[in-house]
């Protein structure tokens, strides 16, 4: 398990590594000015000494090995020395700096846009499966997470580890017997970090949990906002935000707890290897001057702010790690299944089902049951049955938003796995039940995606067919006018229309029209009957209908229960028949003339 998780970490770190391959450049860069930072530290302690020995004899010249420094006395020699170091450990901070940002940022760029891109390839199921606001906290909070991860940790990694480097090698190089003994106390240093470090990956894989939490509660309580206030959901939402929100507090306030602890630990542990060193300086001094011991003294005294950075820096570097663990898990997922090769340039539109057979993945329910019918090019087949009995389901196969495995769907005689996903849905123009529309205007969102661009008179000239040209002119700024987020500023009956609007544009072989559950008004009603009319002249039609008025004229009406077709039929043979649809028939028209 142990091993399991430092190796999975690993693959994580070197996955994440990847990313900076583009960058090989700049992070070289950086890399090398941090090294000028971290030579200047060991530089100001050897200043020490020469500052040290100087006081006894300022003008003494012994100062050998510099060239520029060379022959020059103490006096004038040490202040220069500290100006010069100033000035090289500038050069190396800002390279290191300013290149690292260049490389953090970039990734952090190219792993929010290949999250995004994967995003738009992933199946319908893994939208099922994963809600909403976890999957923008992970574009966003993750994210940041693993910006806060590339810069200041690798930061403080390559910064503070290459001066705890150069400090080591001065030190052993000024008395390695001192050195080593001081050495000896950095195992427990390692070990007390590595045991914090895997509690922080565990506590911060929990606050991004309790993150999106906090994400989810508050972007439902947004979206349903009217659900909210008029059932009085207020006071369950704001408990159900409220305790979100403090599961996310009391794990962060934990993560706190064991960093300082942590920290508190490794402070004590370098503080008594400090005393340690004195006593050893005392007693081991030797030959040395004073000079020598100051700044030895000085170096070793520089080593415990780095190594307490670096021991701190664990605890950011694993919430990074996190972050990326649940990136990189997205980004595993498989795409949607795309291995169809064929692709027509127009179908007629005939559709074959046979043996269809389907469940949710995940689940055992048969929603579609051994279905078999065909659709002539040009018919308009109708279908209708009681909620949950897999409608919308059949519809989301044809286009292959869900991928079946009993069973066949032809379109033009080729199975549909058989085109190419994008071919596939060229043919097949859908609106569903739940209408999207994007905050844009009227005519973008008729025009949208492969169609944007499409000239303003076959827009006017759709939304003429749909029945929504009428409406459209009424609005403030016509065609030009925004419709709010997800059209909230149109009627359902309107965006219905203009949903419609946008399949016609498409003009494709093939039409499938999931009707919206919600009651339209009669006009409305009317509206869409009368753009229905229009929509299925030359093309292959599949209406699912709850209002049944909508397809009295419908070539055929398939009745679904339970996943089967149990009744199929013109409406007259259906009336006549008197079963299930002349059932559904009598309760919907004898409920409003009761009303009245
Ligand atoms: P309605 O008339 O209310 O729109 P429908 O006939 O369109 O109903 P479907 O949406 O096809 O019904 O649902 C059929 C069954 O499949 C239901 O029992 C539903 O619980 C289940 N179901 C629908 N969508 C999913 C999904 N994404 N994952 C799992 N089960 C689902
Ligand atoms: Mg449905």
């Amino acid at each position: 398990m142990k091993t399991n998780n430092i190796k999975s970490s690993l693959s994580i770190y070197l996955r994440l590594l990847g990313y900076v391959k583009p960058y090989v450049s700049p992070f070289s860069i950086s890399i090398l000015g941090f090294g000028i930072y971290a030579s200047g530290q060991p530089m100001l302690a050897a200043v020490l000494k020469y500052f040290v020995d100087g006081l006894s004899d300022p003008q003494k010249a012994t100062i050998s090995g510099l060239p520029l420094l060379n022959g020059m006395q103490m006096m004038h020699a040490v202040p220069l020395m500290v100006i010069l170091i100033a000035a090289w450990q500038g050069i190396g901070s800002y390279l290191g700096n300013y290149y690292l940002a260049k490389v953090s940022c970039g990734v952090v760029h190219d792993l929010r846009v290949s999250l995004f891109r994967n995003l738009l390839t992933l199946p319908d199921a893994y939208y099922d499966r994963n809600n909403s606001g976890h999957l923008i906290s992970r574009i966003t909070f993750n994210v940041t997470m693993v910006t806060r991860a590339a810069t200041e940790a690798i930061k403080i990694v390559i910064r503070e580890g290459l001066t705890v480097i150069a400090l080591l090698v001065y030190l052993l190089w000024t008395n390695w017997r001192l050195t080593l003994t001081m050495i000896a106390v950095l195992p427990f240093i390692i070990i007390i970090a590595g045991n914090a470090s895997r509690k922080f990956r565990k506590q911060a894989k929990r606050i991004q949990v309790a993150m999106g939490d906090v994400t989810h509660v508050a972007s439902e309580a947004i979206q349903g906002h009217r659900v909210v206030r008029s059932f009085g959901g207020g006071v369950y939402e704001e408990q159900r935000f409220v305790a979100a929100s403090e599961n996310n507090m009391a794990k962060l306030v934990k993560m706190v707890k064991t960093a300082t602890t942590a920290t508190a630990l490794l402070q004590l542990l370098v503080y008594s290897a400090m005393g340690g060193l004195f006593f050893l300086v005392l007693w081991l001094r030797g030959e040395a001057s004073p000079g020598d011991l100051i700044a030895y003294i000085t170096a070793a005294g520089l080593l415990p702010k780095p190594t307490k950075q670096l021991s701190e820096v664990s605890a950011t570097i694993q919430s990074g790690v996190a972050a990326a663990e649940s990136i990189f898990s997205q980004l595993d997922e498989p795409p949607e299944i795309d291995q169809g090769t064929q692709e027509r340039e127009r179908v007629t539109g005939r559709v074959v089902v046979r043996d269809l057979t389907f469940s949710y993945p995940g689940t055992d329910k048969l929603v579609l049951d051994g279905l078999n019918f065909t659709i002539e090019p040009g018919q308009m087949v109708a279908l209708v049955g009681r909620s949950g009995s897999g409608k919308s389901t059949l519809a989301n196969l044809i286009p292959r938003f869900y991928h079946h495995t009993q069973g066949k769907i032809l379109i033009d005689g080729m199975d549909v796995e058989q085109y190419t996903l994008r071919n596939l849905r060229r043919h097949v123009a859908v609106v569903n039940q739940q209408i999207t529309l994007f905050n844009d205007t009227v005519a973008n969102n008729i025009a949208y995606g492969d169609l944007a661009g499409a000239a303003r008179t076959e827009i006017e000239r759709v939304a003429a067919a749909a029945f929504a040209r009428e409406f459209i002119e009424c609005l403030p700024l016509g065609f030009d006018t925004l419709v709010g987020e997800n059209g909230v500023l149109l009627s359902g009956g309107q965006r219905q229309r203009l949903a419609i609007a946008r399949a016609l544009l498409k003009n494709a072989p093939i039409l499938i029209l999931d009707e919206a559950t919600s009651a339209l008004d009669t006009e409305s009603e009317q509206h869409i009957q009368a753009a229905l009319d229009h929509v299925i002249q030359g093309r292959t039609t599949l209406v699912i209908a709850h209002r049944l008025s909508t397809i009295e004229k419908a070539d055929v009406i398939m009745v679904m229960d339970q996943g089967k077709i149990v009744e199929r039929g013109t409406h007259t043979e259906l009336i006549a028949l008197n079963g299930h649809y002349a059932r559904l028939h009598a309760i919907q028209f004898r409920e409003p003339t009761e009303g009245l």
